[in-house]
């Protein structure tokens, strides 16, 4: 089998989808692996122990795409790329299928066997698969530095001869990885540090990582079987920001997480809020990319409302690609190494593989994921 890795082209993503280190695991399986030259840059790694690890090196980005059998990236393939494509092969990358629907498409219409990574089941057994979760552990880890440099104070307490420093108050919105990490590299830095979500089973894991819970009676809740938030309604929206609305004034930095799978985020954090906190805070809104959660949020821009600084920066784990790569390709091998069919030499398309039918987008010209073909038919 031919595995393909094009150099990521998204304008200023480090991040590579395939490390050195994982190409050696792919050849010692049996593929002929190849990449484009300069592919792993960004990441600082070299074409040359991509070589060293068995892979062949090609100037031919367009040849990559036409003789892959399997091609493996980080986002999503350009529509001109699909159709150099051969029909039957298989695109491992994040897909954003709920919103790129033409693109969907023509991967179905190019009879590309499509996998999104986003799409990956949150099964205990598919974690090492789980890109959403490494990327957003690193993203959160990466919220806490950026508020930290952005704020004109220091988040530990500090007992000098020239006074005592009191820790800086952090609230982060938003409990699942990314607010979790968030957390603990406040605490790790030494603020004090509340945090809310809409799942009750958050609380515990807060207050595990010396974390205030901040408890919000918001009525029914709870979360789907797969651990996911279920959408507020708007009266539970409004019980939400008028509960937080005193501790968002007496924190010195605010970072919001909250995302609803497959939705558009929901906005805690309103203008007057914003205006309620004192000049110098800070806010960092992980959602700004996919619409906020912070009114007055610019997506890739850091902005200045009364003197509060408002981060909206996107792409978060790109900050830290060098990790970020190792364990987006680690996940990638896990996938690939779980469906390899040893005899047949090859990644196995199998519909009766427990991950497979979740992730699996587009295969033999259909739409097989329930839920995009659902979407794409007009329903939810
Ligand atoms: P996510 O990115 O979809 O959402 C981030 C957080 O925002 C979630 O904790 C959600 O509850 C919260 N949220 C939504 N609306 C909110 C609101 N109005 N106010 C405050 N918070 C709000 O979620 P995620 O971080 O990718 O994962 C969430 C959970 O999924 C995990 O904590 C875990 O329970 C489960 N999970 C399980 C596995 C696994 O078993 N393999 C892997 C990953 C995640």
């Amino acid at each position: 089998m031919r595995i393909a890795i094009p150099r990521e082209t998204h304008p200023g993503e480090n991040r590579v989808p395939v490390t050195p280190e994982v190409a050696k695991k792919l050849v010692r399986l049996g593929a002929e692996v190849e990449f484009e030259a300069g592919m792993g840059a960004g990441s600082g790694f070299a074409d040359q122990e991509y070589i060293d690890a068995g892979a062949t090196v090609s100037n031919d980005r367009e040849a990559l795409f036409r003789n892959a059998d399997l091609l493996l990236r980080l986002r999503k393939p350009q529509r001109d790329e699909v159709s150099l494509m051969k029909r039957g092969a298989i695109h491992i990358s994040y897909l954003d299928p709920f919103n790129e629907h033409d693109l969907v498409r023509a991967l179905q219409e190019q009879g590309v066997t499509a996998i999104s990574m986003e799409m990956i089941p949150r099964t205990t057994r598919s974690q090492k698969m789980d890109a959403l979760s490494s990327q957003a552990n690193l993203a959160g880890y990466v919220t806490v530095l950026l508020a930290a440099t952005h704020l004109p104070r220091i988040l530990p307490m500090m007992m000098t001869p020239a006074g005592t420093l009191k820790p800086a108050k952090v609230f982060i919105i938003g409990a699942g990885v990314a607010g979790l990490q968030a957390i603990a590299t406040a605490k790790r830095l030494g603020a004090k540090v509340t945090a809310f979500d809409t799942r009750p089973v958050v609380a515990e894991q807060v207050r595990s990582l010396g974390g205030t819970f901040l408890e919000i009676d918001l009525g029914e809740t709870g979360e789907t079987e797969g651990g996911y938030a279920k959408e507020l309604t708007p009266e539970q929206i409004e019980k939400q920001r008028q509960a937080q609305k005193e501790v968002i004034a007496n924190s010195d930095v605010v970072i919001t997480t909250a995302q609803v799978f497959g939705r558009k985020p929901p906005v805690l954090v309103t203008r007057d809020m914003v205006e309620g906190m004192q000049p110098g805070s800070v806010i960092v809104d992980m959602a700004a990319e996919t619409g906020g959660n912070v009114e007055g949020s610019v997506p890739n821009e850091t902005v200045d409302v009364n003197g509060v600084t408002i981060i909206g920066q996107g792409n978060l784990p790109n900050q830290v690609c060098r990790d970020a790569s190792q364990m987006y390709a680690s996940n990638v091998f896990n996938l690939v190494d779980d469906v390899w069919d040893k005899e047949a030499n090859s990644f196995k398309i199998d519909f009766d593989h427990d991950i497979l039918p979740g992730c699996v987008i587009t295969h033999d010209g259909q739409v097989t994921n329930e839920t995009i073909k659902n979407i794409l038919e007009g329903g939810n």
